[in-house]
């Protein structure tokens, strides 16, 4: 248990046009620090008023890129409380993203505390509209002096807030999505199922590819041999071929999303089949070719549930479902974002109040 203590802004923000958030523009009033020593652990969690930080030139985030992050939300309910998405979950994968990097790891119910104390605090900058909810970015970062490689003997661990926007203003759309076979965004043994800074650094060259072709997303396959699908952009994937559903196993190369295991849970409760097997592109290809590429669809926390219209590979062109967003897709975006809202009813226990 955290003993955290707070001082509150004199100087309160004024709140941003919930109308025109879109995403990452505006931070809360506060901010949560941690405080990690070699040799004495976690010490000094505070909120306080939010503010930039001093970060010596020699700082090894800054020159080793040691730090890791998570992504998650809370919504605001019809009733006007405030309840965020299995924050267990994202402990959990930090807690495993910071062994792989060598970085302290919080314990669960530390983190879960920290974020509750946070957005607890700047209740009110959860905005109400519909789609609309507040972005929740804990954070680790090595901030002592030192050039030599090796781990670092002090880290802060720290959260902030955004008031974000509806991801889809006017309903989900699909979005076009290209193979990716020149980049690698993982390989075995690496950081690919890791939230490291560094993953997006070196994915970014795609982005801008993407863009300069007409898309949208980049969907990456396995690091080795480039055959298998992973991930598209910074989303999980998931393929209905022929009534069973395909998604990438999450062994090392696959960011393990948060939305990515309730979508599973939900799609087996629903009686549907889904396989983790390892699944090539050219099946996937094939399957469009036959008719039998039903949806396609990414996951992740900022857009929640993502259709593919378009995928690109090679000189293939497959369209998905005419473009039109299918059963499965607009079923499980239905679902997820009604409990994440509170416009459903919660059966599978996944929101927790703050
Ligand atoms: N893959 C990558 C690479 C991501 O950055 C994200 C976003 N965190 C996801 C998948 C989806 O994860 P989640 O459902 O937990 O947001």
């Amino acid at each position: 248990m955290l003993d955290i203590k707070f001082t509150p802004t004199t100087n309160k923000k004024p709140k941003p046009d919930q109308h025109n958030l879109g995403f990452g523009n505006y931070y809360t009033d506060h901010m949560l620090i941690i405080d990690h020593t070699e040799g004495i652990g976690w010490h000094d969690a505070r909120i306080v008023p939010y503010q930039p930080i001093q970060l010596d030139p020699a700082a090894m985030v800054l020159h080793y890129a040691m730090e890791s992050f998570e992504g998650m939300k809370a919504y605001r309910t019809p009733e006007g409380k405030v309840q965020l998405f299995r924050p267990d979950c994202n402990a959990e994968r930090m807690w495993n993203t910071n062994a792989r990097m060598c970085l302290p790891q919080l314990p669960v119910e530390d983190f879960v505390q920290a974020v509750k104390a946070l957005v607890k605090v700047e209740e009110d900058w959860v905005p109400s509209l519909p789609g609309t909810s507040l972005y929740i970015r804990p954070f680790i970062f090595a901030d002592e002096p030192h050039l030599g490689v090796r781990t670092s003997k002090t880290h802060q661990f720290m959260i902030i807030c955004s008031p974000v926007g509806a991801y889809y203003s006017t309903g989900i759309n699909p979005v076009k999505i290209f193979v990716e076979d020149e980049y690698t965004r993982a390989c075995p043994g690496g950081t690919g199922f890791t939230k490291c800074g560094g993953n997006y650094a070196a994915s970014l060259i795609s982005q801008v590819k993407g863009h300069e072709l007409g898309y949208e997303q980049s969907l990456w396959l396995d690091g080795v041999e480039h055959k298998y699908v992973e991930e598209v952009g910074s989303m999980n994937c998931f393929f209905k071929i022929d009534g069973t559903i395909y998604t990438a196993p999450c062994v090392g190369t696959v960011l393990p999303g948060v939305t990515r295991r309730s979508c599973i849970a939900l799609l087996e409760k629903w009686g549907y089949t889904v396989s983790e097997e390892r699944l090539p592109i050219v099946d996937i290809v094939k399957a469009s070719k036959e008719g039998k590429l039903e949806e396609v669809f990414g996951t992740g926390t900022a857009a929640v549930i993502s259709p593919v219209g378009e995928l690109r590979y090679e000189d293939d062109v497959c369209k998905i479902n005419d473009g039109k967003i299918g059963d499965v897709t607009q079923r499980l975006y239905d679902t997820l974002t009604g409990i994440q809202w509170g416009t459903k009813p919660d059966d599978m226990g996944w929101t927790v109040p703050v």
